[in-house]
């Protein structure tokens, strides 16, 4: 890195990402200085960053908490801000390095605000990038801006990636720790609470991914995802079930090397590689003990169990809106599984109805892209008020 301060923003510094993002700006103050921290609604925290980092701006998303966020930053220097608006223009200011960590398609504006900016953006929020596809990857390159990827098993692969070509892939290999449900039976998995899903056996992070890691759609985001930052088609995505955690990624090329990133499961690993790239910086990140590991497993993993990944794979051949129609259906899936309205089977399911009431329409611009995200969380919110009214008796059909 350069001795001069970087300037940084976080987008959803209150949550898992964005804590982990803070950690590391905490740890080397001297070398960033913070331009915006935005939050969701989690205002003491975000207060409570934004002091600690002297923060030029902090952000809540929630308009009613503006006067809660300016008593708490009084006397700071730092200034406050509420309401979508907000969010956006603090995603517009110049940044050196701007982290897209707002979950959801929440955090699409945002991220293309930043984007337009043309400095480098460390990607979080995959629902933005697998809802917006090309469009997103157009305000990329028109703003020459560098997509760093966090999810660590694409920063994995762009780590083992090491400069080469992507003519030099043959294939890649995206693990996945199989998630808490990993050995369960559908029995059991048609029965889970959000208690039960909520347990990751591995990582740490949020309820959302949480939730898309025990139903493998977070593996089929990452699967679109990948095909999107690397430019790869699905039939060079392998994914493998990984209980350890360890590998995040590998990547194997025409020559029959195959290439691997391994780490402890912290995310303050990937993180750090976007925030120093081109350089490295020191974490307190777990080492990873190879020796205590011992062994290393993997598996293929059962798209009987986890009809989401089929799923995803289904949206990302069929192109246009599939994918954004997949994520903001698996969205309202997920609210509705930990509001309890649809059991945990009921997530594909949703997803499943959604895609099929609304085909893989054409998606060349932004509003085409908010058109359909729309549309899929409207149909999404059809069939889960159906299911609810069922009793989950509509979910037979995928798993029978
Ligand atoms: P969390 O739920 O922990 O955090 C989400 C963040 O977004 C919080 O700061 C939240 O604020 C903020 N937020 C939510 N809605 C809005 C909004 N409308 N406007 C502004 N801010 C908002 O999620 P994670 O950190 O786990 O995940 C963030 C993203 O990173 C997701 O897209 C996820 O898929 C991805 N990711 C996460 C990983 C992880 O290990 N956690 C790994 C790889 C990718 P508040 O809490 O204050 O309401």
């Amino acid at each position: 890195m350069t001795s001069s301060p970087r300037s940084i923003t976080v987008l959803g510094s209150t949550g898992s990402i964005g804590c982990s993002t803070i950690d590391l700006l905490l740890a080397e103050p001297e070398r960033f200085q913070v331009r915006a921290l935005v939050g969701g609604r989690n205002v003491a925290l975000l207060a409570e960053q934004a002091r600690a980092l002297h923060a030029e701006v902090a952000v809540i998303n929630d308009e009613s908490l503006l006067d809660t966020l300016r008593t708490a930053l009084k006397g700071s220097g730092v200034k406050a801000a509420a309401g979508r608006n907000a969010v956006i223009e603090a995603a517009a200011m110049e940044a050196d390095w701007t982290m897209a960590a707002i979950t959801g398609a929440a955090g699409l504006e945002p991220t293309l605000a930043a984007t337009r900016n043309g400095h480098a953006i460390a990607l979080a929020n995959k629902e933005a990038l697998v809802s917006a596809g090309d469009v997103m990857l157009r305000e990329v390159a028109a703003a020459e801006a560098t997509l760093l990827p966090v999810d660590s098993e694409h920063n994995a692969i762009f780590q083992s990636l090491t400069g080469s070509p992507v003519e030099s892939i043959e294939k890649i290999i995206l693990t996945a720790s199989g998630g808490p449900f990993r050995c369960a039976t559908l029995e059991t998995m048609r029965e889970a609470t959000p208690e039960h899903a909520l347990k990751h056996p591995t990582w740490s992070m949020g309820a959302k991914i949480t939730i898309d890691s025990a139903s493998m759609a977070n593996k089929g985001l990452e699967v679109i995802e990948a095909a999107r930052i690397f430019g790869l088609s699905n039939e060079q995505i392998d994914v493998l079930v990984h209980p350890q955690s360890a590998v995040h990624g590998l990547v194997q090329f025409r020559d029959g090397s195959l290439i691997a990133q391994l780490g402890a499961p912290d995310m303050r690993v990937p993180i750090a590689n976007t925030l120093a790239w081109p350089d490295r910086m020191q974490t307190n990140a777990p080492r990873l003990d190879l020796a205590v590991l011992s062994r290393l497993d993997f598996e293929a993993p059962d798209e009987v169990r986890f009809p989401a990944l089929r799923l995803a794979r289904e949206a990302l051949v069929a192109g246009g809106a599939s994918p954004t129609i997949f994520s903001a259906a698996n969205e309202i899936a997920v609210e509705a599984f930990l509001d309890r309205r649809i059991g945990f089977l009921g997530i594909s399911d949703t997803i499943a109805y959604a895609m099929e009431q609304l085909g893989s329409p054409s998606l060349d611009t932004l509003d085409d892209v908010l058109h359909w995200d729309a549309e899929a969380r409207r149909v999404a919110g059809i069939f889960v008020a159906r299911e609810r009214s069922n009793s989950l008796k509509g979910a037979e059909h995928l798993h029978a």
